[in-house]
């Protein structure tokens, strides 16, 4: 278990416009108090990055913003594409990589996440990424084999001094965006595993320290069980952080 702070994420995917961006994270920042043990991150759509970092601007409980997604060239003929750079010309300093949307929906692969790693953490992100199996592979028995995987080649050639302002997020396909929440002996089983593959690509100190992040239809009735487990270092979510009334509740999970 990580010695460092929970870390509460909202992924607000393909949702929202900018009034309604810039609004929510106001109310989320608004509705943050001292006592609230966690730290909170936000990830909206790029367009809205600039607003949501005004948003939360002076908020009591630091709110982090980042991108859930960039691409690794810094400049040029990219159309479409948006570089670590430009996320942090908005005041945004964190970025999700590898989230499974990115990998089976957008077809990225290993070798172009790791990429972006790199991208985010040279330009001075601070880089959540993303792993998890599918629900074939859980079946077919590879779910430590494709974590491994996924871990091991989007960390490639991450300098160790780098490895602080990397987090873990451990998110079962087949759990995102579903209802559908491994359970905390499942998910637990596969954070202990992660960091011990983590403690073999690095040190046993990186890997007591690293966060690992658990995502997958996080809500509030089920967020403290999943919290109580000793690997679980926060939660990476999705559905539930577009509502105040929910969201607000699990970065509470504590009290
Ligand atoms: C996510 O988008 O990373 C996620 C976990 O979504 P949800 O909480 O809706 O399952």
């Amino acid at each position: 278990m990580s010695q460092a702070r929970t870390i509460i994420a909202g992924n607000w995917k393909m949702n929202t416009d900018l009034e309604s961006a810039a609004a929510l994270a106001g109310a989320v920042a608004a509705g943050l108090e001292a006592g609230f043990g966690a730290d909170v991150l936000l990830f909206p759509p790029a367009v809205f990055l600039a607003q949501v970092v005004d948003a939360v601007a002076g908020s009591g409980h630091p709110v982090g913003v980042g991108c859930q997604n960039l691409y690794f060239e810094t400049s040029g003929a990219f159309t479409g594409e948006t570089s670590a750079g430009m996320v942090l010309s908005t005041g945004a300093s964190w970025a999700l990589v590898g989230h499974s949307e990115r990998r089976h929906v957008l077809g990225e692969d290993d070798a172009l996440i790791n990429r972006k790693v790199h991208a985010a953490l040279a330009r001075g992100l601070d880089v959540i990424l993303c792993i998890g199996e599918t629900i074939e592979q859980r079946e077919a028995g590879e779910t430590e084999a494709t974590n491994a995987r996924q871990l091991t080649a989007g960390i490639q050639g991450v300098a160790p001094a780098d490895l602080g302002r990397l987090t873990i997020a451990y998110e079962p396909v087949w759990a995102i965006g579903t209802g559908l929440t491994a359970s905390p002996a499942q998910a637990g089983a596969v954070h202990a595993y992660v960091r011990g593959v983590f403690a073999g690509l690095t040190t046993d100190a990186d890997a007591e320290r690293i966060r690992i992040l658990y995502g997958g239809s996080v809500k509030p009735d089920n967020v403290r069980e999943l919290m109580a487990v000793d690997d679980i270092d926060g939660a990476l979510v999705g559905g539930a952080s577009l509502g105040l009334e929910t969201f607000l509740p699990i970065v509470d999970f504590g009290n």
